[in-house]
């Protein structure tokens, strides 16, 4: 005989501050939660993105900063020592429709595959990835010079009163490259096309700040830098994609802002995404399109994205999650789906169409 579907109360997937910030309350509230922290999961380990950084020094009560693998490994501890149970597996096909939810993981998500567990409620935390360009270069100066996020690393004394780079031409771009000029002796900005982005507003603080040179029609080609074991990076070759012409630039810091991908594929078609692919949740609340669902950190949250604001927000997440849990304790799976509108459905059908109710909440 088969052996039975493992069930838990809350299953969270993702393994960042806010995966572990929600298991941390859940566990101490005695759910006993299961967390999938993922197995390369989108290519990053589990602990999420501060595992590719060096020194986290805005995380507060580290007043001498902590290492981003270090801060993970704590916060990881912390969510086992009060209960929570911990699986090195990717989740990879969700079945948000049925009551309890079911989630299979990687490798054994096919047709005839048993879930690997059931839950009567699910956060999901799986965060986002800052898009890379791969340009010759990136991987040797990654975090030695290159960043994907100015509020984070901008205040780092190798950016102190030196030459800097940021790439891309939206909100964001602008936003980070007015953050750096606090920092950097001078910020230029490449913008692929001829035009900005941003906001009028943005564009007329970037172009009337006296420490910002925007170059229209620019791309990064390659970066170049000192030449030993965690060597900094020291210029930046770009090119006029109008002309050709290439230069080499003094550049000590390169930022990317070009966009973030959420990491949504899992719940693509059940849950209301925004047009770029963001968890869509009730503002202030973790609350999704479904009952039961709850989101938590960047997977949602695509314009703070820090590390407190994701735990933050995965502290939401487990009070909400348990008040749900509470509120629904002693009702059948049936009487589960009648309340929350959703109809039953195989997720394996060629149109997964959600034809469930919006949460009633939002
Ligand atoms: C280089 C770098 C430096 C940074 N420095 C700072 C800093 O100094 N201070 C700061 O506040 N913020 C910093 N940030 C931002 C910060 O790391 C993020 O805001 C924060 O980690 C987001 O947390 P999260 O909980 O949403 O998930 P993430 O950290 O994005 O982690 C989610 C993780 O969940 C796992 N996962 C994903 N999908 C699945 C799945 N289907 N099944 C199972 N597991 C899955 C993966 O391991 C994934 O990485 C930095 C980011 C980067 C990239």
């Amino acid at each position: 005989m088969a052996p039975a579907t493992p069930h838990t109360k809350v299953a969270i997937i993702g393994s960042g501050p806010a995966a572990h910030t929600a298991a941390i309350y859940l566990s101490r509230a005695e759910l006993k939660p299961t967390l999938y922290e993922g197995m390369l999961a989108g290519g990053t380990a589990a602990g999420g993105q501060l595992t590719t950084t060096t020194e986290v020094e805005n995380y507060p009560g580290f007043p001498n900063g902590i290492s981003g693998p270090d801060l993970m490994d704590s916060m990881r501890a912390q969510s086992e020592k009060f209960g929570t149970d911990i699986i090195t597996e990717t989740i990879t096909k969700l079945d948000l429709k049925s009551r309890p939810f079911r989630l299979w993981r990687e490798y054994e998500d096919g047709d005839g595959d048993a879930p690997a567990h059931t839950a009567d409620a699910v956060i999901i935390a799986t965060g986002a990835n800052a898009r890379r360009l791969d340009l010759p270069g990136e991987e040797t100066y990654w975090q030695n010079g290159i960043s994907a996020c100015a509020v984070c690393d901008g205040a780092v004394p190798i950016f102190r009163n030196k030459p800097l780079v940021v790439i891309g031409g939206g909100d964001s771009a602008a936003e980070e490259a007015l953050f750096l000029t606090k920092y950097g002796s001078k910020v230029t900005v490449l913008v692929r096309k001829d035009f900005l982005r941003a906001s009028k507003a943005m564009q007329n603080r970037l172009l009337s700040h006296e420490k910002v040179e925007v170059k229209f029609n620019h791309e990064a080609v390659e970066v170049l830098g000192e030449n030993k074991p965690r060597g900094l990076m020291t210029n930046l070759k770009i090119k006029n994609n109008k002309t050709g012409e290439e230069q080499v630039l003094n550049a000590n810091g390169l930022f990317y802002a070009v966009g973030h991908d959420p990491a949504t594929g899992l719940v693509k078609g059940q849950l209301d995404l925004d047009e770029e692919g963001y968890l869509l949740t009730k503002p202030g609340t973790s609350y999704t399109s479904i009952e039961g669902v709850f989101a938590a950190g960047d997977v949602q949250d695509k314009r703070y994205r820090q590390a407190i604001t994701s735990a933050g927000s995965g502290c939401i997440a487990a009070l909400e999650a348990e008040k749900y849990l509470a509120e629904r304790e002693g009702e059948s799976p049936e009487q589960q789906l009648e309340q929350s509108g959703a109809k039953k459905g195989d997720i394996n059908g060629a149109d997964n169409v959600p034809e469930y109710k919006t949460n009633p909440l939002l």
